[in-house]
């Protein structure tokens, strides 16, 4: 007999953990699973200065072993483990199923997504060894660490564009490494780099490393087209290559958009089947913080409540 469940939660970030607060004290009792990386993408930061009600900033470790402490004060049943499988009904009142590591089946009345997204990186070593040293995917979250300095920003779509003129507002001076001749980002937004008089953009050019030990000391660059290597000085390098929502798991079951979004009604966090809820960056390309994310989450467990509410 599968374990029944009131409400599910997949993920857990700020976005699940938020969600599971405002579940249990809704008495959903809800069941969280935290998959491979318990506590979401903040674990992997060590300053967060921009989370409201840390007055001197938090590691992001620490801050999601809050989290998690305050969602199981109120009785949420926190448990190890990947959801591998999911069969959601497409009925009102319906059940979905879900299995657990390829092995255990559970049957859930509501379902909560907050899978999240994972930030895209080159993958070299120096790049690597430095992700919290001074290498970053997230202008909004470190951009005023770097407060004067001058940072390396990689990338040429439009979030790159974004980044390097939100980081030119701070820094003095931004390098935007293109790696083709040409930038991907909308004209608009090209126009707004050239506009801004502290970015330089460098075509035809790829990090070879990350200098630095301990913190990012500078880049060395490559020019693809003639092998010529250059040293560019800097405190803070931005990888905005993108993010891979993890979504993998509803292909073909709720509706997503182009980049593998999902996609939610209205203000709502309802996706097109009823009962299943999607809250944080796996629904938001757009912004992508932990107060979105935690801000959604309380969202989909009010929706969640509302629709249990509806079926009796
Ligand atoms: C290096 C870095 C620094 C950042 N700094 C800041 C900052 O200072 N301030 C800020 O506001 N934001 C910051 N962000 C952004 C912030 O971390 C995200 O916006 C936020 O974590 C999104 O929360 P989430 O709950 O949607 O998902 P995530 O934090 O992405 O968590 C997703 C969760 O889903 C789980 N999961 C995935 N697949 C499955 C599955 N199949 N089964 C079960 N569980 C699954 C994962 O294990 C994880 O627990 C930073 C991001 C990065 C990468």
């Amino acid at each position: 007999m599968a374990e029944k469940i009131k409400c599910l939660i997949i993920g857990s970030g700020p976005a699940g953990y938020t969600a599971a607060i405002y579940a249990a004290r809704a008495d959903m009792k809800p069941v969280m699973y935290t998959g491979m990386q318990m506590g979401g993408q903040l674990t992997t930061t060590t300053e967060v200065d921009n989370f409201p009600g840390y007055p001197n900033g938090t590691d992001g470790t620490a801050m999601m072993e809050d989290l998690k402490n305050q969602a199981e004060r109120f009785g949420t049943d926190v448990r190890f483990g990947m959801i591998t499988k999911v069969e959601f009904s497409e009925k009102e009142g319906g059940v979905h199923k879900v299995i657990v590591d390829e092995t255990t089946e559970l049957e859930a009345e509501t379902v909560i997504i907050s899978t999240g997204a994972t930030a895209k990186y080159l993958g070299i070593e120096s790049e690597q060894r430095l992700i919290g040293g001074g290498v970053s995917a997230c202008a909004t979250c470190d951009g005023f660490f770097y407060k004067g300095q001058e940072v390396v920003v990689v990338g040429a779509g439009d979030t790159a564009a974004e980044e390097a003129t939100y980081l030119a507002n701070i820094c003095s001076k931004v390098t935007m490494l293109v790696r083709k001749d040409y930038m991907r980002a909308s004209k608009a937004m090209q126009h707004r780099v050239e506009r801004t008089e502290n970015i330089t953009v460098l075509f035809n050019t790829e990090i070879d490393e990350v200098l630095g030990d301990n913190v990012v000391e500078g880049v060395r660059a490559v020019n693809n087209q003639t092998g010529e290597k250059t040293e560019i000085s800097a405190t803070g390098v931005f990888i905005a290559i993108g993010h891979k929502p993890n979504t993998e798991l509803f292909k073909g079951v709720l509706e997503m958009d182009e980049t593998g979004y999902l996609i939610t009604k209205g203000k709502s966090t309802k996706t097109n089947l009823p009962g299943v809820f999607a809250a944080g960056d796996v629904q938001d390309k757009e912004y992508r913080q932990a107060v979105t994310a935690a801000g959604t989450g309380c969202m989909a467990a009010l929706d969640a409540e509302r629709y249990l509410g509806s079926l009796h």
